[in-house]
């Protein structure tokens, strides 16, 4: 089933315009896009953080807020990238849910912890529709998949919204910063192979089993999405228990034939 409305790049400092919000669904959208897009070209590049102007080479942040920026490293899960914190010093080891192969991807990243201005950052952007920051996020996706260094996927595929949500967003978060990703590492993106058949409710406050519950045969394969024998590089915004990207992951490979799907997201929320 395609998306009727397009999850494209694009900042939301145009999208006051009445008449633009006017338009009907996917024009309007597109012609926010477009105008963002010319927006930013006439802008300096400012921090995401900070706001003051002048960034990293070809990214959106500062050098002093890219260094507080909770990035993670090892010590950390080799299978699913949980870091443990508590651990400096340690090596590398698999966490308790990678030993009872919880996960049905075969890895998984995350850029940064849930927390401080990222965690800001990606909420502003989600659910405040504040899409300006889509390059500050994606920057921090790109640095973490470089750093990763998985095998070269044939596919990017972003984790799915069901209609009823996108239609009230007005944009899958997961699609803009695969789509983005994509760009910047070249590789193409389906973002419709993956459709979300039931309308969830939000996973935020659930416990572990009842997220598994909620997503358990949420997703389907799309008829058009031919990623038999392909490696897949799922995308989310954010990594909490891991069961919607393993649910995801689950269906690419038996109901698509994906031979390896490995999961890459922004942020992840450590249980408390
Ligand atoms: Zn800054
Ligand atoms: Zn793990």
């Amino acid at each position: 089933m395609a998306e009727k409305i397009p999850d494209g790049p694009g900042s939301d400092r145009s999208g006051k315009s009445s008449l633009i919000r006017s338009l009907p669904g996917s024009i309007g959208w597109r012609l926010k896009f477009a105008c963002s897009a010319i927006v930013d070209l006439c802008l300096p590049r400012i921090c995401a953080d900070c706001r003051k102007i002048g960034t990293l080479p070809e990214k959106s942040w500062c050098p002093a807020c890219w260094e507080k920026i909770p990035h993670i490293a090892p010590p950390l899960c080799p299978g699913c990238g949980r870091p443990f914190r508590d651990a400096l010093g340690s090596s590398d080891h698999l966490c308790g849910d990678c030993i009872e192969r919880r996960f049905h991807f075969d890895s998984a990243r995350s850029a940064v912890l849930h927390e401080g201005t990222v965690r800001t950052r990606v909420h502003e952007f989600k659910f405040g529709g504040q899409l300006r920051w889509t390059p500050c996020l994606v920057d921090l996706l790109e640095t973490a998949y470089v750093a990763w260094g998985p095998d070269a996927p044939d596919f990017i595929v972003p984790v799915p919204l069901h209609t009823r949500r996108l239609a009230r967003r007005g944009f899958n978060q997961a699609g803009l910063l695969a789509r983005e990703l994509g760009r910047k590492i070249k590789t193409p993106v389906l973002p419709c192979a993956l459709v979300r058949k039931n309308s969830t409710p939000p996973q935020t406050r659930l416990k572990r089993d009842e997220r598994l519950k909620n997503v358990k045969g949420a997703f389907e394969i799309s008829r058009d999405a031919k990623v038999r024998g392909c490696r897949i590089l799922l995308i989310d915004d954010v990594f909490t228990t891991g069961t919607t990207l393993s649910e995801c992951a689950k269906v690419l490979k038996r109901k698509g034939g994906a031979s390896e799907v490995y999961a890459l997201t922004v942020t992840r929320a450590l249980p408390d």
